[in-house]
């Protein structure tokens, strides 16, 4: 019997885990956070304890699954977001099973890890995308398959555990994008290799199961992009560009820009240290090799005072597309750093922002702050890495699963994927299941 654990991602938008349970043995997809839990959390409640986080419920409840604990054979990793990754370093330890992930998310990972001075027991494994290997159970040996698959950060997954009684697959979260800029295409090859064996279950993003339309390509954030840099009158004025730090596609496109304009570009902000570092590292970003990176304090105000003279030089890459406190732009908002800005000065959101009440809050605040001074603002240079109701039609048409859970939300996200996956002939309840955190389903 299969039977399939929602530890997270059921019930909210994030702290995304799933268990499957084949008999002896058990894997684990993905130890994720609960990011409005750790936007809000103090600074003095920085130092980061399992304890500490489940009281807050910023990590999964992966006490459900105690009593099997002792089966966990593997812990695979889709991608390297933190709805994803980000419990790892403070739950994986207590199950003695290795961890898998592509490169790029194991440095993500490494990262995390000493951030936080931990050292974990478990092997840690690093597997390119569209490799298939196996994992010792108790007594045999599993299939897995990491498929690539297309979204908003590099080397994304989607993961395959091959069973008697077909595959089961973990979408990760996904658009299907035929034009990225950065990295491969979807594999849909070995998709309908894998729906010809049979597909016994998929757990599918369904995120944006509600926006009725196909999610637009990366080229697509990569034009809007290019119109607003390459086309606005910006000879002598300050750019700033500020996106999310591990979109790495989207600043390979911002830095290409920022170059076809005679600017160095340079980038500020830890956790734009931090993905750079991590893509290099992985070897998947030759583009960032001569970028300037200013991560401390004291390099942030001294590469500041260099460019607020010769403005027109240079164009910043930054943190705070979200307002969070503490970032480049949120200080440059309070003037708390040397470059002053002014009414010449562009400022672009190659973002949107998420729209959780404290990012909203927060950001709000920040925008407010930065119009005294009058700058150019230019929104939404973005396009989202979630498929919409389109792509998911067409996943389930390729794959045609026998059972399908869709998660990434509560159910205002993902009942609409139940309505699709009726309007396609699933019996909701039989073929169609809509879980919450904590649950089992038994196939
Ligand atoms: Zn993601």
């Amino acid at each position: 019997m299969v039977k399939i654990h929602t530890v997270g991602g059921f019930s909210e938008v994030g702290k995304n885990m799933v268990v499957i349970e084949l008999e002896e043995d058990a894997f684990i997809f993905d130890e994720g956070f609960f990011l409005p839990a750790i936007v809000s959390m103090e600074e003095r409640d920085k130092v980061m304890t399992e304890k500490r986080l489940k009281s807050i419920k910023a990590v999964p409840e992966d006490s459900v699954i105690k009593k099997i604990k002792h089966k966990v054979r593997a812990q695979f990793i889709s991608h390297a977001h933190l709805d994803h990754v980000g419990a790892i370093p403070f739950l994986s330890d207590k199950y003695n099973a290795p961890i898998y992930g592509t490169p790029f998310t194991i440095q993500v990972l490494d990262s995390l890890l000493r951030d936080n001075d931990i050292v974990l027991r478990n092997k840690i494994h690093e597997i390119k995308p569209n490799t298939t290997f196996y994992v010792k159970g108790k007594n045999k040996k599993y299939k897995i398959d990491f498929i690539n698959i297309t979204h908003s950060t590099a080397q994304c997954l989607m993961i395959a555990i091959h069973t008697k009684k077909g595959a089961i697959l973990f979408s990760g979260d996904f658009k299907l994008d035929d034009t990225p800029v950065l990295g491969l295409k979807p594999n849909y090859k070995r998709l309908r290799e894998i729906a010809k064996e049979g597909v016994q279950a998929f757990i599918v993003d369904s995120l944006y199961s509600g926006t009725e339309r196909k999610t637009p390509s990366e080229k697509i954030a990569r034009a809007l992009l290019q119109e607003v840099l390459l086309t606005i009158q910006n000879k002598n004025a300050g750019m700033i560009v500020t996106t999310f730090s591990s979109h790495i596609a989207r600043l390979k496109s911002i830095v290409e820009f920022g170059k076809k304009l005679n600017r160095e570009v340079i980038f500020l902000g830890r956790s734009l240290d931090k993905y750079s570092t991590a893509a290099k590292n992985a070897g998947i970003a030759p583009f960032l090799k001569d970028i300037n990176i200013s991560r401390y304090r004291r390099q942030v105000e001294k590469t500041l005072h260099k460019v607020e003279r010769k403005r027109k030089d240079y164009m910043i890459v930054c943190t705070g597309h979200q307002g969070e406190p503490g970032s480049i732009l949120e200080r440059l908002s309070r003037h708390d750093l040397p470059f002053k800005l002014n009414r010449d000065d562009n400022i672009i959101f190659s973002s949107s922002v998420i729209p959780t009440e404290i990012n909203k809050e927060q950001f709000a605040k920040m925008e407010n702050r930065l119009k005294k001074s009058k700058p150019r603002i230019f929104r939404d240079a973005h396009v989202s890495g979630h498929g919409g109701r389109e792509d998911l039609r067409d996943i389930l048409q390729i794959l045609n699963p026998k059972h399908i859970l869709p998660y990434h939300g509560g159910p205002d996200k993902t009942m609409p994927m139940v309505e699709l996956s009726k309007e396609l002939g699933y019996k909701f309840g039989k073929q169609c299941h809509l879980m919450k955190d904590g649950e089992i389903l038994k196939l």
